[in-house]
């Protein structure tokens, strides 16, 4: 009979680590055929496993601080390097020393193995109830029972359940993802290493962040754009407004005068920018300020220099919904509907850590960060 005193649902990240500090008789169920196997795409395949300056302000809930304080980012180095992990840094961010998300995956599943936990793999839960104060969990051809349950399946996969249960939770949706946007065809493929990026949503919300962005064919993709997406996610509505401002150690001012220097160069209006932005960056702001491309760039006017300084300091785009190569979900089960232990209020027994709730980090090692102390956090108390 499929009973343990214990089940943990899902074994990546946060359901792992909680398992490796749980006591009891445990078996973690996934539907992937290896343990923590979704960390092998996670930072570029490098697994950036944390970040040293973890603290709420790199998350959409300020309440987290309580729940950092109770396992940190030391004592998560300390776990990984107790089951044999050897790290590395680049600035704050935490990598292991060789590289490779492999050696993250290779270490938790060696200290699974020691610890005798019972893995279940290639097995996907359908259906969960509770029947006469047990947890039932149905896949297509098998059923497990238990006491305890922790749920640590990642977003959205127990939507329904939740919906069932009537557990408070916030929707899911995409974060920290690509963006879908008007007028980038023509810029498809084009990267910009240094530039400004507001975002700013219908509601008025604004966020900004400096970095590298990449156009696609009908949108914008890059670290930076990965970042500010979750202003958007947080408020379950990708409309608004994403402006780059193409020279951000510049002012407006600063960049007339620059193209009134440039203007000299007697260029054909459509090679006026060939040295200071790549073409199609330069046909863009062009085409944007509506000007004659045959005409010289001697003949442009002070009005015209203010108009394409203007776009070069916005490059606006109309911000229209989002890419589903999310690295997270905004939303799930809130905080305040779990106890300090992330049990939940209304049921017994029922816990949830990692993705599931609703905590959701910037990009830089926070969100793993969130599954290791989530995990921890549960682990430990049950
Ligand atoms: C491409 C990519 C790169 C990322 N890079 C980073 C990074 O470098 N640093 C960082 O901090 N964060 C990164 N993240 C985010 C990070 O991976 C997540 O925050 C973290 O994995 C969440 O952990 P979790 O345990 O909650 O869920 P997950 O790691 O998603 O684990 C959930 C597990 O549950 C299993 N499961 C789900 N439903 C079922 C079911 N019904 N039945 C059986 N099994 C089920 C899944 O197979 C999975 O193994 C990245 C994400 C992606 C997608």
């Amino acid at each position: 009979m499929n009973f343990f005193d214990t089940i943990i649902l899902g074994g990546g990240a946060s359901g792992c680590i909680c398992g490796l500090l749980a006591s009891g008789d445990i078996a973690i169920i996934d539907k992937q055929n290896k343990m923590a196997k979704k960390l092998l795409v996670t930072g570029n395949g490098r697994c950036n496993i944390t970040n040293l300056n973890a603290s709420a302000r790199f998350y959409n809930d300020k309440n987290v601080d309580k729940y950092l304080n109770r396992f940190n980012v030391g004592e998560t180095i300390n776990f990984f390097q107790q089951i044999g992990l050897v790290f590395q840094y680049d600035g704050d961010k935490a990598y292991p020393l060789s590289n490779s998300a492999k050696s993250v995956v290779d270490v938790i599943n060696n200290a699974l193995k020691n610890k005798e936990v019972h893995t279940i793999t290639d097995c996907e839960i359908t259906d969960i109830n509770l029947e006469n104060g047990q947890f039932v969990l149905k896949s297509v051809s098998q059923q497990f029972f238990c006491k305890k349950l922790v749920i640590a399946s990642g977003g959205k996969s127990v939507e329904r359940f939740l919906e069932k249960y009537k557990i408070e939770s916030s929707p899911f949706c995409p974060s920290l993802c690509a963006v879908k946007t008007t007028n980038t065809h023509n810029l498809n493929n084009v990267r910009l290493h240094d530039v400004k990026v507001y975002a700013r949503t219908n509601s008025g919300k604004t966020k900004d962040d400096r970095g590298e962005v990449l156009f696609k064919e009908s949108g914008l993709s890059g670290i930076v754009i990965f970042s500010l997406s979750s202003l958007f996610a947080r408020e379950k509505n990708f409309s608004g407004k994403i402006s780059i401002d193409l020279l951000p150690d510049l002012s407006a001012g600063d960049v007339a005068k620059l193209l009134h220097t440039r203007k000299f160069l007697k260029l054909r209006i459509s090679d006026f920018f060939d040295g200071l932005f790549v073409k199609e960056i330069g046909y863009e702001i062009l085409n944007r300020c509506k000007l004659d491309e045959n005409r010289t760039s001697d003949k442009l006017n002070d009005y015209e220099i203010n108009e394409l300084a203007k776009a070069i300091k916005n490059l606006d785009f109309e911000v229209k919904g989002h890419y589903d190569n999310n690295q997270v979900y905004s939303g799930g089960v809130k905080l305040e509907a779990l106890t300090d232990n992330l049990e939940c209020k209304n049921i017994k027994n029922l816990y949830f850590c990692g993705e599931v709730c609703d905590v959701d980090g910037e990009c830089g090692g926070f969100n793993l960060q969130w599954a290791w102390t989530s995990g921890a956090i549960v682990g430990k108390s049950i």
